[in-house]
């Protein structure tokens, strides 16, 4: 049987989102559920990636069965296109697996030509409206099919309104509207050399392939990366009737979402405007109203609506986010969808759930998206300085947190800024979808325009970017980067802070301060932490940070990076005596300075992880980095070392290395000088011993972890050398303390040879940065440089150094840990690289039997609730 591409909504149901994306799945969903959907029907992903595998055309066998489904629309809705009784317009709307609001393209009122907009206006009585609409479609077909920007046609309505003394787009006339409408046709044929098209199957033919063209739009591609959507898997296309909110004062559009998208709270949220269409509501034109006037405007749609409202959280149990349109006191729902929210109402509206009963426990960790917990986790005002602080203004809170920085009025200069290291607030009159970048690389969004539901808004709180919307306050002036708020003129680069939470606004910059694991996230990830089988560790260096991460849920410390602990203070001055030195015992003595120094710090780490791991990875980095840069410096080091400035240049010349990422590092430093891997060795053991005299119970187990081997004979080789020093020490001591000596899998060949490298480890763990940079062969320091082009060129859809390549670099993981077991079945692994604390690895992670994962301190929540995703995914397959 041929393939079928497009679906009726009485077809498809909720389950189908995968084939009729989440907008033509819930369309069918709500269908069955018998509300009043405008009907029609969705063209599946399918049809988009076989588009694309056309070589962007749509084949005949998808052509007929659209062609079908207009017939059997026509049949049920008893219109027909281009008909001079009743014609039939039609909207055409995107809609891909995940919801991807306002990145891609949708088209309102298709199906209008000269003709057909007068059978409407004389049918319907409402010639205001039929030109309206045709305006519109005219506008939008020419933007979103044949990429005539929306200024021009912006620029024939503003002119329009001002010739006519008008203020609002409600206020021209049917007449203006027709003038308009020729305007804008004129424009088009101005524009692109054509007439406008007036066949409404050519236009929805059009309409159709431009829908599926803006899936590779750049703001989707970029969208897509940001929140792991892959390429394949496209988007469907909707096409339905038209309900029609333009229609007058008894019609209107609006947005809702069953329970407050910002702080979680159980109760009706949304905004409405009434004799408007489509995006007039979030676009920011004119200010909605509440939809709690709803009651007072009309009554008997406000209850059906509330009604709808109960039944689809009932169903889908979880907060929703709808679109409706009221045509002549007649509702109809256009969109439900789970709500996008900040991760603080995630959390809330997951706990709610369980409290009501909705869900368990296991599904309200499966709710929230852990990436989005980062916000969480990210600064607010401190409230002391806050209390000192007087607010300059106010706006709507937006999305929460805290933003502070100096203005910037382009999204292309916040990135700018953002890229030469200041934090920038991005002030807009309104955003729109191409401010997307800068609107990331702000601290924060503040926009004169707009309510909650506005871009910036929904943009705002997806991204986890503090955002006040809506001060209309601020006398704008775009154009010469200022503007007016409080009584003071605010220019590019003043500073100035804001509470996504408040919606105030101040002058000036405010101290902020960090977050905490409370309430209901404490209770999240409690229940998290049932569920999970990987352990969390964390990459941390100092005590502090130590501390952070265990209050973060941190259950030990996967990675501490002891180059680190070289540069403070006057350990830099011996570690640099110690590399210009000339003989081991000059060595020696250099590093006898640093022994007690690093063994304190050991000390510190030991007592602020009470008790739990702690893995201590040996001095990794090439020498070079450690060595003066500075004319003084050098001088000094040359008088330390009773030698001359030009024998000290001499010597770190000599350190020169064209290639340092695959030089004289790692292990290999251990391999030339052992008498540093002694010392550091000491310092683990000595540290350990002290520390648990004072807490024998805390059972501590030191872990020595020797980075970068690729060969079983070299890691022996350093192996031994920890051994014999560690035994010497604990004999010494006449302690019986137990430690591990593992190594970090870094090299693809430590990979292949395992089962070797694992007779000389007890542990491995997996350092993927380099592992990534090794077996990909470039650099994660340079490959910035042209890994934009591998996005633009469909080679990559991610970076690999942020989200693990499961592919190659996983493959090497598994073969490493299937080796490693087969010749030390105890063999414990971990990973200690960037990607240990991002959602898609740690699932992979899970999967590849890891025994835990170590991430930076802020992640660690992040990396909890990823593996209990990954245990409970697991348990339902
Ligand atoms: P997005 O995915 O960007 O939200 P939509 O496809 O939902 O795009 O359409 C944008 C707007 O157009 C929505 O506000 C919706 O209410 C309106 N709209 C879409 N289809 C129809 C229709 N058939 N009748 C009336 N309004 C519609
Ligand atoms: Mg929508
Ligand atoms: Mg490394």
């Amino acid at each position: 049987m041929a393939n079928k591409w497009v679906y009726l909504f009485t077809e498809g149901n909720a389950t189908m989102r995968n084939l009729l994306g989440g907008k033509g799945a819930n369309l069918a969903e709500m269908t069955n559920l018998g509300l009043p959907v405008p009907q029609g029907f969705t063209i599946t992903t399918e049809a988009c990636t076989q588009y694309y595998e056309d070589g962007q055309k749509i084949n005949d066998e998808i052509m007929g069965q659209i062609m079908d489904h207009i017939n059997k629309m026509e049949e049920i809705t008893g219109k027909k296109f281009g008909d001079k009784e009743n014609p039939l317009l039609v909207s055409v709307r995107s809609g891909a697996r995940a919801s991807m609001p306002g990145m891609m393209d949708t088209i309102l009122n298709l199906g209008l030509n000269e003709e057909v907009v007068e059978v409407l206006a004389e049918k319907s009585g409402n010639p205001r409206w039929a030109y309206d609409c045709y305006r519109r479609f005219i506008q939008m077909f020419s933007d979103v099919v044949m990429e005539v920007g929306k200024k021009y046609f912006e620029a024939l309505i503003d002119e329009m309104k001002k010739d006519k003394g008008v203020k609002q787009d409600v206020e021209l006339t049917a007449e203006d509207l027709k003038e308009l409408a020729n305007q804008f046709k004129a424009e088009y044929k101005a524009k692109i050399g054509e007439e406008f098209p007036s066949d409404p199957k050519v236009q929805l033919v059009e309409a159709i392939k431009a829908v599926f063209r803006s899936w590779d739009n750049p703001r989707a591609n970029v969208y897509r990366r940001d929140n792991d959507i892959p390429y394949s898997w496209g988007t469907a296309v909707n096409v339905q009737m038209m309900a029609f909110g333009n229609m007058g004062d008894t019609s209107g559009t609006g947005v809702a979402f069953t329970r407050d998208p910002a702080t979680g709270e159980k109760k009706l949220m949304g905004e409405f405007l009434m004799n408007a269409q489509g995006e007039d509501v979030v676009a920011g034109v004119r200010t909605p109203q509440h939809i709690d006037q709803l009651k007072q405007v009309m009554p008997e749609v406000y209850d059906e609506f509330v009604d709808i409202c109960h039944k689809l959280e009932d169903h889908y149990r979880d907060m929703q986010d709808m679109e409706f349109t009221i045509e002549n006191r007649k509702l109809y729902m256009l969109q439900t969808r789970n709500g996008k929210r900040t991760a603080f109402a995630a959390l809330k509206i997951a706990c709610d759930l369980v409290d009501e009963g909705m869900i368990d426990e296991a599904k309200a960790v499966s709710m929230i998206e852990p990436r989005n917990l980062d916000t969480l986790l990210h600064p607010t005002f401190d409230p002391e300085a806050l209390k000192k602080a007087t607010p300059i203004g106010k706006g709507l809170a937006a999305s929460p947190g805290a933003a502070s920085g100096q203005i910037v009025f382009t999204a292309e200069e916040a990135k700018e800024w953002a890229d030469a290291g200041k934090k920038v607030v991005l002030v807009r009159l309104e955003t729109s979808p191409e401010d997307i970048e800068g609107m990331k690389a702000s601290q924060g969004i503040l926009t004169v325009r707009g309510g909650m539901t506005s871009h910036a808004a929904v943009v705002a709180r997806g991204m986890g970017t503090c955002c006040v919307s809506g001060v209309s306050e601020i006398v704008m002036d775009e154009e010469n980067k200022q503007f007016e708020l409080g009584g003071k003129t605010f220019h590019e680069g003043d500073v100035i802070s804001f509470d996504g939470t408040t919606g105030n606004i101040y002058d000036g910059a405010i101290a902020t301060r960090e977050a905490q694991i409370a309430g209901e996230f404490g209770r999240i990830m409690s229940w998290a932490d049932k569920y999970r089988r990987l352990k969390v560790r964390t990459n941390a260096d100092t005590p502090a940070d130590a501390k952070k991460a265990r209050e973060l849920g941190a259950e030990g410390i996967g990675l501490c990076r002891t180059e680190h602990m070289f540069f403070e203070g006057e350990r830099i001055d011996a570690f640099r005596e110690m590399i210009c030195s000339d003989t081991v015992e000059d060595r020696e003595k250099a590093l006898e300075k640093i022994l007690p120094v690093q063994q304190g710090d050991f000390e510190k780490l030991y007592e602020a992880l009470e008790g739990n791991p702690v893995t201590i990875r040996f001095l990794d980095p090439p020498l070079h980095e450690f060595v003066p840069t500075e004319e003084a410096e050098i001088e000094k080091l040359a008088h330390t070392q009773g030698k001359s400035v030009a024998q000290i240049k001499a010597i770190i010349a000599s350190l020169h290395e064209f290639n340092p990422m695959m030089g004289h590092r790692g292990l290999r430093l251990a391999v030339t000088y052992p008498e540093i891997a002694v010392m550091q060795t000491k310092a683990v053991i000595r540290a350990a011993i002290n520390v648990a005299k004072v807490h024998p119970d805390w059972n501590l187990k030191p872990e020595i972890m020797i980075p970068l081997s690729s060969d079983a004979k070299e890691l022996k080789f350093v192996k031994d050398i920890v051994v014999k020093t560690a035994d010497e020490e604990i004999a010494r001591a006449g302690s019986d303390i137990k430690y591990e000596v593992g190594t970090m899998i870094e090299i693809p060949r430590a990979c292949l040879t395992a089962d070797e490298i694992a007779k000389e480890a007890e542990f491995f763990c997996f350092g993927t940065n380099d592992l990534t940079q090794m077996t990909f062969g470039f650099s994660r320091d340079d490959a910035g440089k042209f890994l934009n082009a591998y996005y633009d060129k469909k080679i990559f859809e991610n970076d690999p150094f942020a989200k693990l390549d499961q592919v190659g670099v996983g493959k090497l993981m598994k073969m490493a840990i299937e080796l490693g077991k087969k010749a030390r079945p105890e063999l414990h692994v971990g990973i200690c690289g960037e990607h240990g604390g991002d959602p898609s690895s740690v699932e992979f992670c899970h999967k590849i039997g890891l025994d835990y994962v170590s991430c930076s301190p802020f992640r660690v929540p992040i990396a909890r609730l990823a593996a209990a995703q990954a245990a409970i995914a697991e348990k339902r397959n």
